[in-house]
């Protein structure tokens, strides 16, 4: 016999509460629900059973502590069998009790997640089919305006020869006489009665006595599908549609998963989305700023934008267009065309363009320049 501390895999000064949660952990592991006709596992569950028996006991303990496992050959657990109280009803009570029994609330939920339980009994095989994700890359005309763009996918769907039932023919399909055609199997134990799926037919409640050829019994297939994926106008890099039973179908009669599209929008030369605004930048030469100029530019959805530059525009100026942005992908309008304008130092200068320059500089004023102006007067308020 090994010792009870190494069953449970805990040290012999270990806490009561490390020593219930070594032995959930493993209970779980081993619960002959979970290992069915596992004669290893069984054992292996009885062991530890019967360690947190003792080792939860504070008494017992004690006496184990002092006297080691003999302490309990002759009196203690006594069950009606032989010494000890190894046998499986006793291993299940025990099991019972570390999990809070059924009665009152706390202990139920980690019944039903263990047992797979669903509130309806009639539904436990049923499974909704596995969601996708695909990704999809568009151009920013595309985002802007809208599309509709192929795309192959492969998902499993009911098979299309036996039409998802897995059965070569309708007589192959018989109720399953190990539950009934109940799909569950109600058993007691000790003050516990409780349901678990049925192990022969999987909770379908019937089983099949000759599979489908194509699908091995499945009711499922792969298959591929051309699909028309409809963008909506307005939509942006890392937005997500849901094309709603586009995945996998379900099992047991449950609903078909969901394909997600995450969509990537291709960056464009001109324009910058920001939200549902688009940015543009605008470049103009150095007189245009200064004396003011009449611009035209291209908008997203097409078309062009007139905008009135005034004389003495700064560079980094932002001109508003309302509307001609990008349409809300929900409906909420439009959003405008940001118009930043760069004003561009002129480059490649001829003698002749310097000397009217060089001119101009020479009856430049402070007040052709009010932000050198007021630099300059911070900077010598600094030293004042
Ligand atoms: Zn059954
Ligand atoms: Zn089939």
């Amino acid at each position: 016999m090994s010792d009870y501390y190494s069953v449970l895999g805990v040290s012999k000064g270990s806490s009561q509460d490390e020593v219930k949660k070594a032995y959930r952990k493993q209970a779980l592991k081993f619960h002959p629900d979970k290992n069915p006709g596992d004669k290893e596992a069984e054992k292996k569950f009885k062991e530890i059973s019967e360690a947190y028996g003792v080792l939860s006991d504070e008494q017992k303990r004690g006496m184990y502590d002092q006297y080691g496992p003999d302490a309990f050959k002759a009196g203690m657990g006594a069950g009606p069998g032989a010494g000890g109280f190894s046998s499986m009803e006793e291993a299940l009570h025990t099991f019972m009790n570390a999990f809070g029994g059924g009665g009152g609330g706390g202990g139920e939920s980690i019944f039903d997640s263990f047992f797979g339980f669903d509130s309806n009994p009639n539904s436990s095989s049923m499974r909704q089919g596995v969601s996708k994700k695909m990704n999809l890359t568009i151009s920013f005309e595309e985002a802007i305006k809208g599309a509709e763009k192929e795309a192959t996918i492969t998902n499993y769907a009911d098979c299309s020869s036996c039409n998802g039932s897995g059965a070569a023919n309708p007589n192959a399909i018989k109720t399953c006489s190990h539950c009934g055609g109940a799909g569950q199997i109600h058993q007691s134990r000790g003050f516990f009665s409780m349901s678990t799926i049925c192990p022969t037919c999987h909770g379908r409640g019937q089983t099949i006595t000759e599979p489908c050829t194509t699908c091995h019994g499945r009711g499922r297939e792969k298959k591929r599908q051309n699909i028309q994926i409809k963008i909506p106008p307005g939509v942006d890099s890392g937005m997500r549609l849901r094309m709603g039973g586009y995945g996998d179908s379900g099992e047991g009669g449950g609903p078909p998963g969901d394909l997600y599209v995450y969509i990537n929008v291709r960056p464009h030369q001109l324009f910058e989305r920001q939200g549902d605004d688009i940015i543009i930048e605008l470049p103009i030469s150095f007189s245009e700023a200064a004396l003011g100029a009449k611009k035209e530019m291209p908008t997203p959805k097409g078309g062009n934008a007139r905008i009135n530059i005034p004389e003495g525009t700064q560079n980094g100026k932002v001109f508003r267009v309302r509307g001609k942005g990008a349409p809300n992908v929900h409906g909420g309008g439009e959003g405008d065309l940001l118009v930043q304008v760069v004003v561009e130092t002129p480059v490649g200068l001829s003698d002749k363009q310097k000397n009217i320059l060089k001119q101009f500089g020479k009856l430049e004023g402070d007040h052709n320049s009010p932000r050198k102006r007021t630099f300059f007067d911070k900077v010598k308020g600094l030293f004042s």
